[in-house]
């Protein structure tokens, strides 16, 4: 049996390490050929030590002596820097894990796109902020595309054997974070510590704080909208505080297909590592005896209003990359201390409403050139923006 290629972009954070206990059952099956972290050179010099990867890239140039003094003696090829990251996803491989947080991923998982037979997504920027651009170059070069996102991975299992055309709509769950039972007042002054408390899910800080904002699934919803080529009418967000229906599908005769799992990302990435078979990892079953109740609200669109202010993404998908770009420089500027929680959704809403920056984005095609370049401007024009 000849061994599965594999890679792992963001190695370091929380897909990352999910990712390497999931392979870490089964590592004999598999020959490792790139990782990449930004910052976190330590865990980097751990995983390269235990793995033995052929390639191994460094975000920060800073730390590339840190990594060269520690992989000295190993036959580890070292780098640093993005383009040399970029060569790195160039490489022919059976499956790219795409886990890099934020903007930055984007380039890598259409790299990704180009030269892997599957591309396991867990960069959810990169559809919101390329999604047409990577639907075809996964066509192009048939790539098989499998989301790791639980609830993308939730609604592409329920689809598994369906009939595109009987499908109706999804419905994404989504626990509702720490703040779900909060006032609007007491959201407004709102702390980074208390952001970073989720109920349910242990992520990262960026993604935690998306989850706290619902900013989080307001990319999901974008993200949905074109793994599953649907209309924005045709996606809903549901609050489920429990975290075990992961997302539902709804066909047109009434039947709805929910997809359960302890909330665990190694469930998705295994099926797309796996997929069609399911291995069997170290995850327990869901007990049943153990749940009480499985509980459903509406969003409070007050409260949340990510979810509303997305809807004119929803209508024009090529707004995303100025949705996206206005979303992290909010969350850069909330981390900060420099603005306050609610803020965070004022500052996107009146970046999308930036004339200049739709003007450009109307006159431009969607390639990666021009997806840089409107990211910069947007980042530009969000970062100062006075309240
Ligand atoms: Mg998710």
């Amino acid at each position: 049996m000849t061994m599965k290629k594999i890679n792992i972009f963001g190695t370091s954070g929380s897909i990352g390490q999910s990712t390497l206990n999931v392979l870490r059952e089964r590592k004999e099956l598999y020959d490792f050929i790139a990782f990449s972290a930004f910052n976190n050179v330590d865990q980097l010099i751990a995983d390269c030590l235990e793995f033995k990867p052929r390639y191994a890239n460094i975000g920060n140039e800073k730390h590339f002596l840190k990594l060269k003094d520690a992989l000295f003696d190993t036959d580890i090829i070292l780098s640093y820097g993005k383009k040399s990251l970029l060569d790195l996803a160039c490489i022919e491989v059976d499956w790219s894990m795409s886990a890099i947080i934020g903007f930055a991923g984007v380039e890598v998982s259409l790299r990704c796109a180009e030269h892997s037979n599957v591309l396991a997504l867990a960069n959810k920027e990169t559809l919101v902020c390329a999604g047409s651009l990577l639907l075809s170059t996964c066509k192009t070069n048939n790539t098989k595309l499998i989301p790791v996102d639980s609830e993308h991975s939730a609604i592409f299992q329920c689809l598994e054997g369906e009939r595109r055309k009987d499908l109706k709509s999804i419905t994404l769950t989504a626990s509702g974070g720490p703040f779900r039972d909060w006032s609007l007042k007491k959201m407004k002054s709102a702390t980074l510590k208390q952001a970073l408390k989720h109920p349910n899910w242990s992520m990262g800080t960026r993604i935690t704080i998306d989850s706290a904002s619902m900013f989080n699934k307001a990319l999901e919803l974008i993200e949905a909208m074109h793994l599953f080529e649907l209309k924005f009418s045709e996606v809903d967000v549901i609050i489920h505080p429990q975290s075990i229906i992961h997302s539902m599908v709804n066909f047109n005769d009434g039947t709805t297909l929910a997809q359960m799992s302890l909330p665990d990302m190694r469930g998705p990435i295994s099926y797309s590592l796996n997929y069609p078979k399911r291995l069997k990892i170290d995850l327990e079953s869901i007990d049943f005896t153990k749940i009480n109740a499985l509980e459903f609200h509406e969003p409070d669109i007050e409260k949340f209003p990510a979810l509303d202010i997305v809807e004119k993404v929803g209508k024009n998908l090529d707004l995303g990359v100025i949705f996206n770009a206005a979303k992290e420089v909010a969350l850069d500027r909330f981390i900060s201390g420099e603005i306050g929680f609610l803020d965070m959704a004022n500052l996107v809403e009146k970046t999308l409403e930036e004339s200049s920056l739709i003007t450009r984005l109307m006159e431009t095609p969607q390639n990666v050139p021009n997806i840089l370049e409107l990211n910069k401007l947007t980042r530009e024009f969000a970062k100062k923006l006075v309240f």
